[in-house]
């Protein structure tokens, strides 16, 4: 098996490249939408695990990078198609960088965020966190691109901002009505998927998400 490193630059080696048909291995609707959104101008044919009626494997990495190879290469291994995974979450400074990998288990079963992004709040004033300097956070995203011959390739995006209460904004999902990423006057739930990944030509990236998309299309993604 050959793996990159995920903080490697696209250009130092050869990576391989992706053609073709691909699974997309989330049961998240948020997050597949997103991806299906970043995946369309280069042409490739995504399928969802949830359409393939693939089981989501059990999450037992300790880090953003081993959770995304673990779901990538269940859906690789059991679809024998390359597969796409994230694992994605929001890492607060002032709570040692909770709720991280547990990102998504804070919103329990009903995957109720309004009830996380309560949680964060009451844990941050806990810890007295009422000043901008206290409420730092940022989201990161591993990506995997995982082959059913156990080839990977791992990229990391992150986006700096801070918490706000309330929550503002309606759009996006997860923890994003909370998040003011830095330099914006908006929170990623008022902002248009479009503000939000801040994807060229309008911009350099923005969410986590898409500052790793943009590493992994340069390194095996073919252009238009
Ligand atoms: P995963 O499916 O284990 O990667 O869960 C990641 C969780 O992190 C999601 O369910 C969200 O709670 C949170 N998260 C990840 N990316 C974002 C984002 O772009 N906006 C808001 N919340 C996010």
């Amino acid at each position: 098996m050959s793996a990159r490193a995920a903080t490697s630059p696209a250009s130092d080696a050869a990576h391989r490249r992706l053609a073709g048909r691909l699974v997309i291995a989330t049961h998240n609707p948020g997050k597949l939408s997103e991806m299906r959104e970043l995946l369309t101008p280069y042409g490739i044919d995504a399928v969802s695990a949830a359409d393939l009626g693939l089981v989501e494997p059990v999450e037992s990495g300790t880090t953003f990078k081993e959770n995304a190879r673990i779901k990538a290469s269940a859906a690789a291994k059991a679809s024998g198609l390359p597969a796409f995974a994230d694992d994605s979450g929001l890492t607060v400074d002032a709570l040692g960088g909770d709720p991280g990998i547990y990102s998504a288990r804070w919103a329990g079963p009903e995957k109720d965020f309004r009830r996380a992004m309560q949680m964060v709040e009451d844990k941050l004033r806990e810890r007295g966190a009422r000043a901008r300097s206290q409420r730092t956070a940022h989201f990161v995203s591993a990506l995997c691109l995982a082959w059913p011959d156990g080839h990977v390739e791992e990229f990391e995006g992150t986006v700096e901002g801070t918490l706000v209460w309330p929550p503002r904004g309606e759009k996006g999902f997860g923890y994003d009505p909370m998040f003011l990423p830095t330099g914006h006057s908006g929170t990623f739930g008022e902002m248009t998927n479009v503000e939000k990944h801040g994807l060229p030509p309008r911009g350099k990236g923005l969410s986590h998400r898409a500052r790793a998309f943009l590493k992994l299309a340069e390194a095996c993604l073919a252009t238009r």
